[in-house]
């Protein structure tokens, strides 16, 4: 990949780390606010449970993203960035500019997410959707 291209990449998944250390910022604030709250009995403590519960998996769901976003900097450092971990290919540019996270090609991707589902329930692991919303990437033409 061009240094040009790699260039890009790299300010892009930095806004994007950015926009999500100032959200767990946000959250983080908001669970001491909610926090404060306790005591009164105007409460509802089972859905400020919930709620904080739901905060964490949030949070959590972002922190992963964030060790992603960083383990792709130093790719890019590395100049390994844009090329699958698993066959070695080139990871299609576009495939990169939706997930610039992406570990991946397509097919390679593809292949994991059957085995995960064939394999496992949890909702554990490698859910590059939470970039984007859980689309399917067309990888132009199949
Ligand atoms: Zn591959």
């Amino acid at each position: 990949m061009k240094k040009k291209e790699l260039d890009r990449f790299r300010k892009l998944l930095n806004e994007e780390r950015n926009v999500i250390i100032d959200h767990l910022r946000e959250l983080e604030g908001a669970s001491v606010k909610q926090l404060d709250l306790g005591g009164g009995d105007s409460v509802d403590l089972a859905s400020l449970e919930i709620s904080q519960s739901s905060i964490q998996k949030l949070g959590n769901r972002e922190k992963k993203l964030l060790n992603k976003i960083d383990y792709a900097l130093k790719k890019i450092d590395d100049g390994d960035y844009g090329v699958c971990e698993k066959c070695g290919e080139d990871i299609n540019p576009a495939r990169l500019e939706a997930r610039p996270v992406t570990q991946y090609c397509i097919d390679c991707k593809t292949e994991l997410e059957t085995n995960e589902r064939r394999y496992s329930d949890s909702e554990e692991d490698d859910d590059d959707s939470s970039w984007g919303e859980g689309e399917k990437f067309d990888d132009g033409g199949s």
